[in-house]
């Protein structure tokens, strides 16, 4: 096979490689189209999470998307090495460690009408069809972060909406609440909090992580979630919940289709009484993530209100 007859055009250049390489245009290896090329400068990807091995969440899910791993949001080794291979291919240091330098080759502006890598970055992030193309689906959706977040809602992802998507908060896609039926909640539209086998809403999953992690740093351990039940809660579990209140067994449970629960967007744990550290800790810092402990006399129950 020469590659003398390889053409001008970078498209057909790139077609044209992938015959010359026995690779169908559906093969799935890393292609960098010419609009995946550099980018941001480091000052603007300064403040952005270092993600590397073990990591997990939205920074993990962007770095997948635009590497073409397959996105779970969990930085394993499949992961660590298509980043080596994405920091050898721009001469950055080969460590799998996504620093400022890695940041500013891997993110760049996209908006409707693109069609690259990067675009697969934003989809992967927001838990939509990851295909690379910036069409009326992904154009919504990033309007919708937008807004849900407090960005000018243009639906182009420059600096801004960049540093929010992977900054480790952010709403993420849309509030369940329009989109199911409480306690009904289909398994794609939730996510694990990151330990115990407790899910809440993708909605708000990337805000709960954030949150958590600010609280492992103050008190050394995870937000003592408090049951079994206590995150997500199907409409069969809020029956039970509520049957036991009404026995005189239980807490105080709202009537089953109606609790913040249902939608995966609430989490009880054990911080109580009011007026206690952990309590007073919550109290003062959960607002930057959405979190209000909206029920009078349930110092434990946080619902996620953005
Ligand atoms: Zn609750």
């Amino acid at each position: 096979m020469s590659l003398s007859i390889v053409p001008s055009s970078p498209l057909s250049r790139r077609t044209a490689l992938l015959g010359a390489l026995g690779l169908g245009a559906g093969a799935m290896v890393p292609i960098l189209s010419a609009t995946d090329a550099f980018a941001y400068a480091t000052s603007v990807t300064a403040n952005y999470p270092v993600v590397k091995q073990g990591s997990s969440g939205g920074a993990v899910r962007v770095v997948q998307g635009i590497t073409r791993t397959g996105v779970d949001g969990v930085f394993g080794p499949a992961t660590k090495t298509a980043v080596i291979n994405f920091q050898r291919s721009k001469g950055l240091t080969a460590d799998g460690v996504v620093g400022p330098a890695t940041w500013g080759a891997l993110v760049n502006t996209v908006r409707n009408g693109d069609n690259n890598n990067i675009v697969r970055g934003v989809q992967a992030r927001l838990s939509i069809t990851v295909d690379g193309q910036f069409g009326p689906g992904t154009l919504s959706a990033v309007t919708t972060f937008q807004r849900n977040n407090s960005l000018t809602a243009d639906g182009i992802v420059g600096p801004a909406t960049w540093a929010k998507l992977v900054g480790g908060g952010g709403s993420v896609g849309g509030n369940p609440k329009n989109l199911y039926t409480n306690g009904r909640l289909p398994a794609s539209a939730l996510t694990s909090v990151g330990f115990g086998s407790w899910r809440l809403s993708t909605y708000c999953i990337n805000d709960f992580k954030a949150m958590n992690a600010a609280f492992k740093t103050r008190f050394g351990k995870n937000l003592p979630i408090s049951g079994s039940m206590s995150a997500y809660r199907t409409y069969d579990q809020q029956v039970y919940l509520y049957n036991l209140y009404l026995s005189g067994k239980g807490n105080l449970a709202a009537r089953p289709g109606t609790s913040n629960h249902g939608w995966g967007l609430a989490v009880d744990v054990s911080v109580s009484p009011y007026g206690s550290t952990m309590y007073n800790w919550l109290n003062a810092n959960a607002g930057k993530w959405g979190f209000d402990d909206d029920v009078s006399g349930e110092p434990w129950h946080w619902a996620y209100k953005r």
